[in-house]
């Protein structure tokens, strides 16, 4: 009789493992972008996906303006040499411009933003003119077009400004209220359950009997979702058993875009998640050639995208990162999904052996001359999360990098932002 290698922690090599660059492709691949989408007051589009790109019906600025505080003339009143002396003819206010005739003659009082007069063709700084009652005296070092800011020059009549799939932070939600747009079209929010399955683990403010563990994966499962601003549709701690299981899972898929369990999905006797889904949904099981993370089950049930994460609370955080993240990403609608990848010194030796690609959490900071240099968490164990809240990046090591020696270059994702 063989004995069948099933996924472990421990083993480096394993010919039926898929590389993490095959798993993201194949779960990416299987991820449509939801087409659902709504029209939300502009308050209330932050944070969310753009379902249209968007287009500017105005100018932006408006008008011809002045960058600073100053006096608006023609260019041909500057002069050759030595200087100039014009009478000032009026006043321009932000808000409020010149409403006189300027015929280009004389010198109009000018604020940062007020509308430049049509025939001045630049604003001479306030700073570089002398005000004596009713003229200034200026001299030539001022060249035409300097400190006028041109009509458009931000945004164009007619131009894109924001991609549909654009993520819309603070800069994004300005630039639309910059265009006087009250009303915007997002993608609708993905509905994401979550279940925690293991007969050890207890609630906050329980008391723990011999041998369980508090449920702390629910709740960072419950933070990464928030940070992608997602609903959350929370199933609490599952027992392991199939009934349960079964019953939690074609709940989830009736109510939930996505699904992500945690634990069970190992081979252990109370390791019933890919069982049931092949029986009500469709699995791919796959060990990946990672560490920590694998196994890791992906499949649909129904609708619904499953995603069955290892245990581990280490194991969570990097498989929801590296994969769930991305195509949680794709299904909502984004455009961009990436990492920040940086490269950095090692700071120490990192322990590494070829045959798994390594996501190790490492601390990133700067040598004296600005280089950056990364150090790794002492513990690299799959169950310390104490690491995670000591770690501000992962140090990725590719499937065939072997130890690295202090000072060679690493690959690194910040966590800024993200995590
Ligand atoms: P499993 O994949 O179910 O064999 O779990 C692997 C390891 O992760 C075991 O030590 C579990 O006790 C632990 N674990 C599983 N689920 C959780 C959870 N929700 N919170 C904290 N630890 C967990
Ligand atoms: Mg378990």
């Amino acid at each position: 009789m063989s004995i069948k290698p099933d996924p472990s922690c421990d083993d480096d090599y394993d010919a039926s493992s898929l590389s993490y660059d095959d798993a993201i492709h194949r779960i990416l691949d299987a991820v449509t972008p939801i087409a659902d989408s709504e029209i939300v007051p502009v308050h209330d589009a932050y944070d969310r996906i753009l379902a249209t790109s968007i287009e500017s019906s105005i100018n932006v600025p408006g008008h011809v303006n002045s960058a600073v505080d100053g006096y608006a003339i023609a260019a041909n009143c500057l002069p050759k040499d030595s200087t100039a002396t014009l009478p000032v003819i009026g006043t321009a206010f932000a808000g409020k411009p010149f409403e006189g005739n300027f015929d280009g003659h004389g010198a109009v009082r000018i604020m940062t933003g007020a509308v430049v007069p049509e025939g001045a063709d630049l604003v001479v700084m306030q700073e570089h003119a002398i005000r004596a009652q009713d003229d200034i005296t200026f001299d030539n070092r001022t060249r035409p077009g300097d400190n006028v800011r041109a009509a458009g020059e931000d945004i164009k009549r007619g131009e894109q400004v924001l991609a549909s799939g654009q993520h819309i932070g603070p800069a994004e939600l300005g630039l639309i209220a910059s265009l006087g747009i009250a009303q915007v079209a997002v993608k609708r929010q993905l509905k994401v359950a979550f279940i925690s399955t293991g007969d050890e683990l207890k609630g906050v403010g329980e008391t723990l009997a011999a041998g369980e563990i508090y449920d702390s994966n629910r709740y960072t499962l419950y933070g990464m979702l928030k940070r992608l601003n997602t609903e959350i549709i929370d199933f609490g701690v599952i027992e392991d058993q199939p009934d349960a299981v079964r019953e939690a899972l074609q709940n989830a898929a009736a109510q939930a875009d996505l699904i992500i369990t945690s634990g069970g999905v190992s081979v252990g006797e109370a390791d019933y998640i890919k069982e049931i889904l092949q029986e009500i949904g469709e699995v791919r099981f796959w060990k990946v050639a990672m560490k920590p993370g694998r196994p890791l089950a992906f499949g649909k049930i129904g609708e619904a995208t499953f995603f069955g994460l290892p245990g581990n609370p280490v194991s969570v955080m990097v498989t929801f990162y590296q994969f769930v993240r991305p195509a949680l990403l794709k299904l909502m609608g984004a455009n961009q999904s990436d990492f920040l990848t940086v490269r950095a010194r090692a700071a120490n030796t990192l322990k590494k052996r070829p045959g798994r690609m390594e996501f190790q959490r490492g601390f990133l900071t700067r040598d004296d001359d600005g280089e950056l240099l990364v150090a790794t968490e002492k513990d690299q164990g799959s169950g310390i999360l104490s690491s995670m809240t000591r770690a501000n990046c992962f140090i990725v090591l590719p499937i065939d990098s072997g130890r690295v020696e202090t000072g060679e270059y690493v690959s690194v994702q910040p966590f800024h932002g993200v995590v």
